[in-house]
């Protein structure tokens, strides 16, 4: 048996491994036995490998044969709290944890990349960094740890790629500028005056105050956003009350906040503590709040996303490269944008048609082939980045 020497040879691997962790899903900073499948397969290919960093992250690095600039490219490893309710073979054994947004995938077809430059060394320009990361999915993420230990020293150039399962399988899109929303959240506790549900002069309804604060809410966006900018308020949780004779005392809402640039972060995030503090106080309620900023948004750069859309074009004939519209998920991929130049790549992994469960459901599945299309991505954007001057 010769030596695997492409990513195509590579792919049975890919599956294997990824049907491995999507069976053994480990949450956020949590990922103990993911960490150590990563870590000990790098060294077994002869990679420079620091273990540990950000708590269960690992780090590696590969220098090539030739000149160049070193590249660095990201995969995350963490599962969400699902219940995975797939009964095919590879389903999550871990009760109530589950890949469900293709983080296995990820690590999958990263070992991949690597394992293939580790093939390819002598013939490799410039050097790769590769950073498996802990905990995107719960904040403050991993990624900030990561930047915080070192990850990006010495690196020219950053590409990480999410699996897409809203796109098809075949897809590669990426875009210049803002991609992905800032993430936040706000939490809020109005705390009226209880009472007889009879004898309504003499309490103050926190529910009545409630409901006309989220009426209120939706003309934030719809009234004080520019319509050509992109926003979204949503609340998500209104808890109150507790029997149908009774004004309740209290009432608990919670929702996201979410957009495209600082600016207009800034100002969904003042109007939202303008109304709760006007509204409270027009029905003559107390509150308690806190506004949770999530991840910032996700931004490209021009240069970086040409170059990837450029590199795909030429290296994938068989797929079909596109610019991406931008969504309203977040990514802590952020802040490594907010430190290098760089570019985050969505590789479709749906079935044609639309026909695959979202993100974060418990029926969510990729389409096994987009994790050889997200190597090849990946290959072909760090080999012209690393080429460069
Ligand atoms: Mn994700």
């Amino acid at each position: 048996m010769t030596a695997p020497e492409t990513l195509e040879s590579l792919y049975p691997d890919m599956v294997r491994w990824r049907r491995h962790l999507h069976r053994h899903p480990e949450l956020s900073f949590k990922e103990f036995e993911t960490a150590k499948m990563v870590a000990d397969l790098l060294e077994s290919w002869g990679l420079e490998v620091r273990r540990g960093i950000a708590g269960t992250g690992v780090w590696a690095r590969l220098e090539g044969g030739l000149p160049g600039r070193t590249v660095a490219l990201r995969a995350d490893m963490d599962a969400l709290p699902i219940q995975d309710e797939k009964s095919c073979a590879y389903a999550s054994q871990v009760p109530g944890v589950m890949h469900a947004c293709g983080h296995d995938g990820h690590t999958a077809e990263l070992l991949a990349v690597a394992r293939y430059y580790s093939l390819h060394r002598d013939t490799t320009r410039g050097a790769r960094v590769f950073l498996f990361q802990p905990g995107e999915e719960q904040l403050p993420g991993g990624a900030r740890a990561m930047i915080a230990e070192g990850a990006l020293e010495g690196v020219d150039v950053i590409y990480g790629v999410h699996l897409w399962s809203q796109l098809p399988c075949g897809v590669v899109a990426t875009r210049p500028g803002p991609m992905m929303a800032s993430p936040d959240e706000f939490e809020l506790e109005i705390i009226g005056k209880g009472g007889h549900a009879g004898l309504p002069h003499a309490a103050v309804d926190a529910i009545a105050a409630g409901a006309s604060l989220v009426a209120s809410l939706q003309y934030i966006v719809s009234r004080s956003v520019n319509p050509l900018d992109a926003a979204v308020v949503t609340v998500s949780q209104f808890h109150a009350g507790t029997a149908n004779n009774v004004i309740a005392q209290s009432c608990k809402i919670s929702g996201t906040a979410r957009s495209f640039t600082p600016e207009v972060r800034a100002l969904v995030r003042s109007r939202l503590e303008e109304m709760i503090r006007h509204v409270c106080q027009m029905h003559g309620a107390q509150y308690e709040y806190r506004y949770l900023e999530g991840y910032p948004p996700l931004c490209n750069d021009e240069a970086e996303a040409a170059r990837v859309l450029a590199a795909a074009a030429r290296h994938l004939p068989d797929c079909k490269v596109m610019t991406a519209e931008p969504i309203m998920a977040g990514e802590d991929f952020a802040y490594y944008l907010q430190e290098k130049p760089g570019c985050f790549i969505f590789v479709g992994a749906g079935r044609e048609g639309g026909l695959s469960a979202p993100h974060h459901h418990p029926m969510f599945d990729i389409e096994e082939p987009a994790m050889l299309i997200a190597a090849r991505t990946l290959v072909a954007a760090a080999d012209e980045a690393a080429g460069s001057d």
